[in-house]
């Protein structure tokens, strides 16, 4: 065993293989992985192993394409076949028309990423899936590609190819401590003896939290019990001559697949177990949970309806065994907060169809330091301080019960809500609010007209348009007041904080005491990272001169280990986060100013106080911090205040703003509002695929400026030119907006991707933002957009079509 590696792959399933293979792809050898047991004697051996192309956005697409490229390619090797039953395609059900929409919009997606669906209706289901009846369906959406492999060849040849470019594997080699070292590297203890490295991975599957306890790290993952059963011989199936799509039913929550001339069943039912929950038998190996099909009963009956066939067949097999979920049921692929030089590769709940893809992604991310997809949608940073083993459960809980339905826009499950709150939770929602979840945030969506008030799930424009309406109305006659709560805000202080900033932002960001600017950080590959505001604070009686940064809801883990591992030593820095300990009242409208002169000391006027300012003061007697930032394109203040007061300055700004038309207003009409402003969302808009240029935002780079992260490689990508350009889409459609990840067609070619869109109610449009060909992206420009299955017409329009000049923000 060596002594001294790069990497350390913990556990030999599909995770851990595929990353293995991946990482001595993308050009590392000397790796090794470690694995307490035989290859897949965790999850991976007892899986039902099916392979599905379908996936929630482009991301999910594109990895799982990766696995079936590479699945196939295994299965084709003349030294080492495997069994792998590509392209038996597949069907997932439908029996109400917003899921067929859905799967619409998919297929559009889908598209993009150069993956065929075909939505089908439910003659053309029975059609080409003979054993199953057309009741209680309208149709479904068709995955060509779909198929099952053997779990266990599939980690042997991940492994023997590793092995052949230089990778190791110990067998029967239980990790059983982690060190790190003040320069970040690794010691893995085993039982046969210690391994230093570089960077440790864990791929250890429903022990995920045992090797996680060795680094002092919780992962937000937890185990289900979840059953499938192997049935007798069922003629019809020989009969028919071919093989036996595979099929996914969100109606009785089961799948199924052919398994030699028989079916295999597996089951989502409703009364599920969690397993592990208070660890793990160390000799649980290569083992199952006791079967238990009475738990099943209520999704077996609805399999027997639709494959009447297997009421007249036997069960010679059931198979038990734990299955991994996350909180968002996305597993978690990337870096592990809160350390340096250690990655995870876990919560896979589909990992024999993803793993491929999974470790192709986390390899890239190890050697180069981002995939070439945006991860941010695997990124384990994405979840901040919420969550623990019981929220875990909850939420795994509920994606198992549905397990095959699909999110719809503007669905939040009940499942561990409220998780993060503030004073104001419970005030708002006596106010009527609907609240969204924001990274476990409890959001005001919007002030229901009625108790009773549930608009319906659906791709379309939902019964909230109107109420919307009326809230942005009266943002741009008024006064609106929406509270923002987990808004990120670090702190920032220290000598270099200015230098230091000024190296992590492609632009030049205001130094100046009292002033706010925006700034984008890239990667070191010239793409965009992150976006964040810089408030200058003067010093004052509450501390010295300091920076607030600010940026994205969930981005607090995220940005502080991007930050924090860029000082350099002998830099004067310190960051903390004021994150859990604030939050924002915005005020916006033409009235704001006279809401905030009535209830705040001071001159407000725009020559004392005028766009980009940033002030300390009280709002009534409650200390507050205003900045003059606008995200909805009307003149507007953030008012970040300290959670214990909170209260006491939102009653001030209610009282002084009766005389003002002030009302409440929520996330979606702020939604509304900054589409027509031509203003970007982290993660939506902005992505680790492009570069400011591809963005837009060339007015926020200065590469004539100092060094900055990324700045040689975007001097690069300059030379080269765009491939894409964002621009602003006007959509001849009134009925829907677009759906990130939408496909824009020309003469049937795929041209663009929709990143984000929802109805201007000031301007009267539908609007969209989309990454394009850049030959398309002049003003003027017509493409059509797959908007569920309709082709529709949309045309380029000047970014920012409210406002332009940004006259109203001035005020
Ligand atoms: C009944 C069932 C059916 C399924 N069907 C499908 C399906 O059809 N399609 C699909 O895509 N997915 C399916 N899945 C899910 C899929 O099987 C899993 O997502 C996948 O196998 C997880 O692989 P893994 O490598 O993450 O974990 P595991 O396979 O559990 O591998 C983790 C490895 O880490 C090792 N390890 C743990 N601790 C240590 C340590 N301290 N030191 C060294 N090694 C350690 C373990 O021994 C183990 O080998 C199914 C799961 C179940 C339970």
């Amino acid at each position: 065993m060596k002594s001294r590696t790069k990497v350390v792959v913990i556990g030999g399933g599909i995770a851990g293989c595929s990353t293995l293979y991946h990482l001595t792809q993308e050009g590392w050898s000397d790796v090794v992985l470690v694995e307490r047991n035989e290859l897949t004697s965790g999850t991976t051996w007892h899986s039902a192993a099916q392979v599905t192309n379908f996936g929630m956005n482009q991301t999910m697409v594109g990895l799982k394409t990766h696995s079936i490229n590479l699945y196939k390619e295994l299965a084709e090797d003349p030294d080492y076949p495997i069994n792998y039953h590509h392209g038996d395609g597949g069907i997932r059900l439908a029996n109400t028309e917003a899921q067929m929409q859905g799967y619409r919009h998919f297929t559009s997606m889908a598209r993009g990423m150069e993956v065929g669906f075909e939505v089908i209706d439910a003659e053309e289901c029975a059609r080409r899936h003979p054993l199953i009846s057309t009741d209680n369906l309208i149709g479904g959406l068709w995955d060509p590609l779909d198929g099952d492999i053997d779990p266990a060849q599939l980690c042997q040849a991940l492994a023997r190819r590793a092995r052949k470019s230089g990778a190791e594997v110990y067998r029967n080699t239980p990790v059983t401590a982690l060190t790190q070292h003040k320069d970040d590297t690794w010691t893995v203890h085993t039982e046969h003896g210690d391994i230093d490295c570089d960077i440790v991975v864990n791929a250890c599957g429903y022990r995920v939290n045992e090797v996680g306890a060795m680094m002092g790290v919780h992962h937000p993952v937890a185990s289900m019990e979840h059953q499938y059963f192997l049935t007798e011989e069922i003629p019809a199936i020989k009969d028919t001559g071919h093989r036996m799509p595979l099929l996914r039913c969100p109606i009785s929550d089961y799948y199924c697949r052919q398994e030699k001339n028989g079916l295999l069943v597996g089951f989502y039912e409703q009364d599920c177990k969690t397993w592990g929950m208070d660890g793990i038998d160390p000799n649980f190996v290569n083992a199952l949970c006791p079967d238990d099909l009475d738990r099943v009963t209520d999704v077996l009956e609805g399999a027997f309806a639709r494959m009447p066939a297997l009421m007249e067949t036997g069960i010679h097999t059931v198979v038990n065994g734990p299955i991994t979920y996350t909180i968002d049921g996305a597993p978690l692929v990337g870096p592990i907060p809160g350390k340096r030089n250690a990655f995870c590769i876990i919560g896979l709940r589909a990992g024999l169809g993803e793993g491929g893809g999974h470790g192709w992604l986390l390899a890239q991310q190890i050697v180069h330091g981002e995939a070439q997809y945006d991860t941010w949608c695997l990124d384990p940073r994405r979840f901040t301080g919420h969550t623990n083993a019981e929220l875990t459960a909850l939420k795994a809980i509920e994606d198992y019960q549905n397990e095959f339905r699909f999110h719809f826009p503007h669905e939040h499950r009940p499942a561990g809500r409220p998780a993060k709150t503030t004073p104001l939770t419970p005030v708002l929602a006596a106010e009527g609010a609907e609240f969204t979840v924001v990274n476990g945030w409890e959001r005001v969506d919007y002030i229901k007209p009625a108790p009773d008030f549930h608009p319906s799930l659906s791709f379309n424009f939902d019964e909230a348009f109107e109420v919307i309406a009326a809230e942005v109305r009266n943002v741009q006659d008024n006064a609106g007041l929406a509270e923002v709560n987990g808004f990120n805000r670090f702190e920032i202080t220290g000598a270099d904080r200015h230098s230091f900033l000024d190296r992590m932002f492609c632009g030049t960001v205001t130094k100046r005491a009292g002033r706010v600017g925006l700034g984008y950080l890239l990667n070191h590959h010239g793409m965009i990272k992150g976006e964040a505001t810089v408030a200058n604070l003067p010093a004052s009686d509450r501390g010295p001169e300091r920076v607030w940064y600010g940026s994205a809801a969930a981005s607090e883990l995220h940005d502080m280990d991007w930050l924090s591992r860029h000082i350099q030593k002998d830099e004067d820095v310190q960051i903390r986060s004021l994150t859990n300990d604030q939050t924002i009242l915005v005020l916006a409208g033409p009235r704001a100013r006279g809401v905030l002169s009535t209830c705040a000391r001071g001159d407000w006027s725009a020559e004392a106080f005028p766009w980009l300012s940033v002030r300390e003061c009280f709002i009534g007697f409650a200390s507050a911090t205003v900045m003059g930032v606008s995200f909805s394109g009307e003149l507007a203040y953030e008012i970040h205040v300290p959670n214990a007061s909170l209260y006491a300055a939102y009653l001030a700004l209610r009282k002084a703003g009766e005389a003002h038309g002030l009302k409440l207003f929520g996330a979606r009409a702020v939604e509304s509002m900054r589409m027509e402003k031509g203003f970007l969302h982290w993660k939506a808009d902005l992505i680790t695929e492009f570069d400011p240029f591809e963005t837009g935002l060339d007015r926020f780079v200065k590469l004539e400026k100092g060094d900055f992260i990324g700045k040689e490689a975007l001097q690069k990508r300059q030379t080269e030119g765009a491939r894409k350009k964002l621009v602003t889409l006007r959509i001849d459609a009134s009925h829907a907006p677009a759906h990130g990840g939408a496909s824009l067609m020309q003469d049937g070619k795929v041209v663009g991707t929709v990143t984000s869109g929802d109805w201007g109610h000031r301007v009267g449009m539908n609007l969209a933002y989309a990454f394009v060909d850049p030959a398309l992206a002049t003003e003027g420009s017509t493409m059509q957009l797959d908007l569920c299955g309709d082709l529709v017409a949309a045309t380029v329009i000047a970014p920012s079509p409210y406002d332009p000049g940004f006259d109203r923000i001035r005020g």
